[in-house]
């Protein structure tokens, strides 16, 4: 089965009940049993709820995993999917992590007992030689955000594995379409469904998938001793998302290449970041690794001022956090989304104070670049 027959179908079987096509939204607490120990499956819906169940078939499916658990949001998807390692375990993280990560791993669970490294893992030499005798974990993101670094995934899973460690990827920019980390040897795929799953920017949720039986088996067991489940509704608008994830990321993807092929032409642009451009120095990997570069293009006009100008007089492209909707989003990840992170570590990493980050929506193309051009004009 091809992926959109897979994204429509999987999780998607009309209800048993009354022949509805779409999977009802199950908007119940708990469920009427037919004597002692006699139910349907379903119990209490922290436990068990039909339309969270359908939507973590749909998404294990076009991942490529056995198993999946939704979360209500993806932050609480990597909080549920860190408790697989323990106190006295060590784990490594890819050293531009999305913000929340770093904040969840470094203020909140390093409290607990685990240890984590973060490294530049675009390099698998510095995964292996990062390794310790109580490594448990490797946490990746790629590609990250905003400056669009790339990690290997295969050659970091055989390192990984080579030592007995699990490989998380946080696939959030990617999606499954662009990107299925599971094929590379990663063994636990976390997303954001605020982003492009759900792609309508309606709705906050996570979800974390995974084939292994024993890993499944717990994370379900946290799911719901910890209870920090996505709810019916939720569930039900990021079932309705995925059945269009691929051809909105095929336009998200096209319009993406014409809008860094503008910014990489106009001279008020300095440097872009964008995998598919040939000036990335990591091209050749993202071309093995990913179906297509997706929407997210990254470019420093210079100085604060200057970008200033461009957020300030754009009129189609919407100034706001977050990404992968089908509006247009423009941010400055130095003030916005990665303020948080140290002056210089930001310098380091190319989130210069000039730099600007585009989430490209699916408007027509011409729209967009239009729009870019007017503000870049005012430089
Ligand atoms: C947004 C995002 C998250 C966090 O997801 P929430 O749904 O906001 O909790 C994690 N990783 C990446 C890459 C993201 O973009």
């Amino acid at each position: 089965m091809g992926f959109s027959t897979k994204a429509i179908h999987e999780g998607n079987e009309p209800d048993p009940t009354t022949g509805a096509v779409t999977v009802p939204i199950y908007q119940t607490s708990t469920y009427a049993q037919e004597g002692l120990g006699k139910h349907k499956g379903f119990e209490y819906a922290r436990t068990q709820n039909p339309t969270r169940l359908a939507l973590e078939r749909n998404i294990a499916a076009l991942e490529g995993a056995k198993f999946g658990y939704a979360f209500a949001s993806g932050m609480a998807a990597i909080d549920a999917t860190l408790r697989l390692v323990h106190a006295g375990d060590h784990v490594i993280v890819s050293d531009n992590t999305y913000g929340g990560t770093f904040r969840l791993f470094t203020r909140i669970l390093s409290n607990y007992g685990i240890e984590f490294s973060f490294v530049d893992t675009s390099d698998a030499g510095n995964v292996e030689a990062a390794i310790k005798e109580n490594t448990r974990m490797v946490f990746l993101e790629t590609p990250t955000n905003p400056v669009m670094i790339i990690s290997d995934l295969q050659a970091v899973s055989d390192v990984a594995h080579a030592r007995g460690a699990r490989v998380v990827c946080d696939n959030t920019f990617m999606s499954p379409y662009l990107q299925r980390p599971m094929e590379f040897g990663v063994d636990i795929v976390v997303h954001s469904t605020t982003k492009y799953l759900n792609g309508h920017s309606d709705g906050v949720g996570g979800v974390a998938v995974l084939s292994d039986e024993k890993d499944a088996e717990w994370l379900a067991f946290v799911q719901n001793s910890a209870g920090a489940i996505l709810s019916p509704f939720d569930s039900w608008l990021v079932l309705r998302g995925t059945k269009t994830l691929a051809v909105r990321m095929e336009q998200h993807d096209k319009s993406g290449r014409a809008v860094a092929a503008f910014l990489e032409e106009h001279p008020k642009v300095e440097k872009i970041y964008y995998p598919g451009s040939l000036s990335h120095r990591q091209h050749d990997l993202a071309k093995r690794q990913q179906k297509g570069f997706g929407g997210m293009v990254a470019f420093d006009v210079g100085t604060l001022e200057r970008a200033r100008i461009v957020l300030e007089t754009v009129r189609l492209c919407t100034l706001a956090e977050s990404l992968g909707g089908v509006e247009t989003l423009i941010s400055h990840p130095a003030t916005m989304t990665h303020a948080s992170v140290l002056a210089e570590t930001r310098q380091r990493i190319g989130i210069t104070d000039g730099l600007v980050r585009v989430s490209v929506g699916l408007e027509d193309t011409e729209d967009i670049i239009a729009d870019l051009d007017q503000a870049l004009d005012g430089i």
